[in-house]
C-alpha cells in the first residue's frame, strides 16, 4: 500500500511529467501558486537569525496579532490564550482530533486527509452527503442520521467553508442552523476554514464559531491566503474553558514529543501577516480576485459544454460530474471516476482528481478541478500573471492576453467532450 495524501502523489506524478518533457494541464493539485508578497519575503529575511526554540503553542505576540485578526474578520471574540499555531493546519487537525472524544462525522464529497488523519487516531469515520441538488449545503436530516450512527455520547463534525473539492461557500442560514444542531447534539465542529478570506465577490463566509463558540475549533492558516503552502504554518483558535484546554493539552504532547514548535523565523514572519497590514490584505483581496476570474472562466466554458457543475463561490475548485455521459464512457471502457481521471491524463494531458479520493461515489463520475496552477506552474509565469492583473484587472483582458494553458485546456476539455457526445 502506498501512503501519502492523493494530491500530493498526484502533484508528484504530474511534476515527473513535467521534468521528462510532456505537456500536462494540472488541475489535480490545489496549491496557490501566486508569489510571496515583498513585506512577507522581508519579514522573512529579517528574522532568519532567529535560531532558538520558542513556545510550544506558539510566540505569545504571533498569538496576540492572529486572534486580533480573526476577532477582526469574523466578528470573533478571541484571546491570544485560545490560540494555537502549529506545522500547517493539518497538524493542528490531527490534534484536535486527538484530543476530542468519540467517532469523526465527515460530509461527502470531503478532504482527501480527514478520513486518513481520524484513521490514524483511531476514530471511526461516519459520512454523510452534502445536498448535490442544493449548492452542497449540509442536510440537517442526514447529519442527523449520521449523528444516530455515531456511538452516544460527544463526538466531532468537519465542516470546510469554503468548500474543497466543491468550491461552494455553506449560506449563512445552513452554518447557524447546523451549529444549533451540534450544540444541541453533543457533536464539536472542527471548522476548517483555511479558504475563508478567498470568496468570490458577493459571497460571504460565516463560521459557526459566530453561533456555537463553546465547540468550534477554528482552523486556518497562511497557505492558501498568502500562497505559503511550503512555509508550513497554520493557526486554530480553540474555545475558551475546559474544551480549549484540553486540545492546548493534546497539542502539547503531540508538539512536544515531534516538532517541539513551527520553525522560528516561520512564526516571526507570520506577525507581519497577521498585522492587518493594508498592503497585505490588499494582496490577499487581490489574490482571491485572480482565483475567481480563473476559476469563473473555466466554469463558464463547462457550463457552454453542458458540463454539470455548482457554480464556484470561493477558493479555487471546482466538482463537475460527468454522469450525462456515462454510457459513452463504459464503451470507452471508463467504469468509475478514477478510470476517468486516468483517460482525461492520458489522451488530453489535463490531470484532475477522481472523486472517489474525497469518498465519493466512483459512479457519480465527478471530479475535482484546481484551478491554481494553470498559468503558474512557475514562479517566472506566477509573477507576471500578477503584474498583469495590478497593471490591469479586466477579467477579460486577464484571461485573454494572459492565460493561453487555461485556453489550451478548454479546448482540450472540448474535444473530450466531443468525443463522447
Ligand atoms: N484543509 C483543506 C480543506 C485543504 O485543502 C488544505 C490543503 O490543501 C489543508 C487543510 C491543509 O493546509 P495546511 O497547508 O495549512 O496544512
Amino acid at each position: 500500500m502506498k501512503y501519502g495524501s492523493a494530491t500530493l502523489v498526484i502533484n508528484e506524478k504530474v511534476k515527473s511529467m513535467w521534468d521528462k518533457g510532456e505537456n500536462i494541464y494540472h488541475l489535480g493539485f490545489g496549491e496557490s501558486r501566486f508569489p510571496v508578497h515583498p513585506l512577507m519575503a522581508k519579514a522573512l529575511a529579517d528574522n532568519v537569525h532567529q535560531h532558538s526554540y520558542v513556545p510550544l503553542q506558539g510566540i505569545p505576540e504571533l498569538r496576540q496579532k492572529v486572534s486580533k485578526f480573526y476577532n477582526r474578520q469574523f466578528q470573533l471574540n478571541s484571546d491570544e490564550s485560545q490560540v494555537i499555531v502549529g506545522v500547517g493546519s493539518k497538524s493542528l487537525l490531527y490534534a484536535v482530533m486527538h484530543s476530542l472524544p468519540g467517532d469523526v462525522i465527515l460530509p461527502v464529497p470531503a478532504w482527501v486527509s480527514y478520513k486518513d488523519q481520524a484513521e490514524l487516531n483511531g476514530r471511526r469515520v461516519i459520512t454523510f452527503d452534502l445536498d448535490r441538488a442544493n449548492g452542497f449545503e449540509v442536510s440537517i436530516k442526514a447529519l442527523a442520521k449520521a449523528r444516530r450512527l455515531a456511538k452516544p455520547g460527544p463526538c466531532m463534525l468537519v465542516l470546510t467553508n469554503p468548500n474543497n473539492p466543491t468550491g461552494t461557500i455553506l449560506s449563512q442560514d445552513n452554518v447557524q442552523k447546523t451549529a444549533e444542531y451540534c450544540r444541541d447534539n453533543q457533536i464539536y465542529i472542527l471548522s476548517d476554514e483555511i479558504y475563508s478570506l478567498l470568496t468570490h465577490g458577493g459571497f460571504q463566509h460565516t463560521t459557526p464559531a459566530s453561533f456555537y463558540p463553546e465547540g468550534t475549533i477554528v482552523l486556518g492558516g497562511l497557505s492558501k491566503i498568502l500562497s505559503l503552502g511550503g512555509w508550513r504554518i497554520g493557526v486554530a483558535i480553540v474555545p475558551k474553558g475546559l474544551l480549549g484546554d484540553n486540545i492546548i493539552d493534546g497539542f502539547r504532547h503531540i508538539a512536544g514529543s515531534i516538532w517541539s514548535c513551527v520553525p522560528a523565523p516561520i512564526q516571526y514572519a507570520a506577525m507581519t501577516a497577521y498585522e492587518g497590514t493594508s498592503e497585505i490584505e490588499n494582496f490577499i483581496f487581490d489574490c482571491g480576485s485572480m482565483h475567481q476570474i480563473r476559476t469563473h472562466y473555466l466554469y463558464d466554458q463547462m457550463c457552454a459544454m453542458g458540463i454539470p457543475c455548482a457554480a464556484p463561490q470561493g477558493a479555487f475548485y471546482m466538482y463537475p460530474n460527468f454522469n450525462p455521459w456515462e454510457d459513452a464512457l463504459k464503451v470507452k471502457g471508463i467504469h468509475s471516476d478514477y478510470e476517468l481521471g486516468m483517460h482525461l491524463l492520458d489522451n488530453y494531458e489535463i490531470a484532475v482528481l477522481a472523486g472517489s479520493e474525497f469518498m465519493d461515489d466512483p459512479q457519480h463520475y465527478s471530479v475535482r478541478l484546481a484551478t491554481s496552477y494553470i498559468d503558474a506552474e512557475n514562479e517566472k509565469a506566477a509573477i507576471s500573471i500578477v503584474k498583469a492583473y495590478k497593471s490591469n484587472p479586466d477579467p477579460h483582458t486577464f484571461i485573454q492576453d494572459h492565460h493561453p494553458r487555461l485556453k489550451a485546456l478548454v479546448q482540450r476539455l472540448g474535444e473530450f467532450i466531443s468525443s463522447v457526445s
